[in-house]
């Protein structure tokens, strides 16, 4: 599959990676929006949150483990951060490889829409 995020998974893309395990790979964006912000992805393809399913939701949860824990990693887990996942056009989606944006060591901007 043509897939940006597959490839970085695979190693045919470099990526600066955080974390990694058997279900979750983490890596920095390469665009950063803020001081701490890194991509959280299922290694398994999903395209977006409407591939979420009673058969692969575990690896959602998972994700939250993965992202507590970089947060403390990172020093942020304090003062605070977001998770964020962007599905389709209107939310300005790019990569279709599910991912959670975790971003966080500056104040964020508190608009949402
Ligand atoms: P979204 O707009 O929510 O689909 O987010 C896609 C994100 O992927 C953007 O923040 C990009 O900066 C990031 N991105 C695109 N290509 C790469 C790459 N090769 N390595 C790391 N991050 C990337
Ligand atoms: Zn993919």
């Amino acid at each position: 599959m043509d897939c940006l995020f597959c490839k970085i998974v695979n190693g045919e893309i470099p990526s600066t990676k955080v974390y990694e395990d058997e279900t979750v790979y983490a890596f920095k964006d390469i665009n950063p929006v803020a001081p701490v912000h890194v991509l959280i992805i299922p290694k398994q393809h999903l395209s977006s949150i409407n591939d979420v399913n009673a058969e692969n939701s575990a690896v959602i949860a998972h994700i939250y483990e993965v992202a507590a824990k970089l947060a403390k990693e990172f020093g942020i887990s304090e003062n605070g951060y977001r998770m964020v996942s962007n599905c389709g056009a209107d939310a300005g989606q790019t990569v279709f490889h599910l991912h959670f944006h975790l971003l966080g060591g500056k104040k964020l901007n508190i608009k949402m829409c």
